[in-house]
């Protein structure tokens, strides 16, 4: 056992697995009847046959705890956040914020865009911010200063570059700076990939739109990146050709004065 090793210094860094809160979850629905043919279940709210490991986990967490040699057993695997903003998921938030994280807390939003996170299969954006307020509620009331490490997905199929400007906006009013985020690539055997390759979306047969040329999707990461001085210039290049070059002022918070002069001059802006 870990805590039992010579080189073991008390703290268990991840205890989450690939999704914290996902540990011990289970479906009623198959485990009488072995078939659900909707596997809807998450969106668009949590099945009812969806069984939560909170109590599960609450309790590994807290046998974890009280092993002597182990101090801190941290979390850093990521959420599912809409799975933390309903009154049956507040005990938990709250031992976690209080116990199991150590400064920063890991979601995946991917977007801001509800058409987006629909193609995702994702709940809507509104979700997000409620997760957003009722974490910093419960952080404030423990006193923890504890921060939010959002993951962002860019040129999914269904994301212009409006859409990801959407996305880019929200960012950098919130002054929101994402370090990690995912360019899409399309990997086999998933409904994503098949949106890419056809257009369309496969349950409605609708059309969508799929950024593929190298020069957008490189775009569409500089919106999400904005802070980045190196993608100043494909984002004022984006801008222009959305015809929204007066809006480039909401990221001039994240360069210099310098720079932005310079950008200015070359993007004959007329602010
Ligand atoms: S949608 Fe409901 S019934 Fe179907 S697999 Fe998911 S939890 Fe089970």
């Amino acid at each position: 056992m870990i805590a039992s090793r010579s080189d073991f210094r008390g703290t268990i860094t991840d205890i989450g697995g690939p999704t914290a809160n996902l540990y011990g979850s289970r479906c009623l629905l198959w485990e009488k009847s072995g078939f659900c043919a909707g596997k809807k279940c998450l969106v668009p709210a949590k099945c009812k046959n969806l069984k939560l490991g909170y109590l599960e986990s609450l309790d590994l967490y807290r046998k974890i705890k009280a092993i002597s040699a182990i101090k801190h057993v941290f979390i850093g695997s990521g959420f599912r956040y809409d799975l933390l903003v309903d009154d049956y998921a507040s005990e938990y938030l709250e031992e976690v914020c209080r116990h199991h994280i150590s400064g920063l807390i890991k979601v995946a939003p991917e977007h801001c865009s509800d058409n987006v996170l629909g193609l995702m299969n994702k709940p809507l954006f509104s979700v997000y911010e409620r997760f957003v307020e009722i974490f910093k509620k419960t952080a404030r009331a423990l006193n923890k200063e504890v921060f939010i490490v959002n993951y962002f997905i860019s040129a999914h199929p269904g994301s212009s570059l409006k859409e990801a400007l959407k996305l880019a906006l929200y960012l950098a009013k919130r002054k929101i700076c994402p370090e990690q985020i995912q360019d899409f690539i399309p990997a086999p055997m998933t409904l994503a990939t098949a949106m890419y390759y056809t257009e369309r979306d496969p349950f409605s047969g609708k059309k969508i739109y799929v950024a593929k040329t190298f020069r957008e999707r490189k775009m569409q990461r500089a919106f999400i990146q904005y802070s980045k001085p190196a993608n100043k210039e494909l984002i004022i290049e984006a801008l222009k050709s959305l015809n929204m070059l007066h809006v480039f002022k909401k990221f001039q918070s994240s360069i210099s004065a310098r720079q932005y002069k310079f950008l200015k001059k070359k993007a004959r802006w007329d602010a």
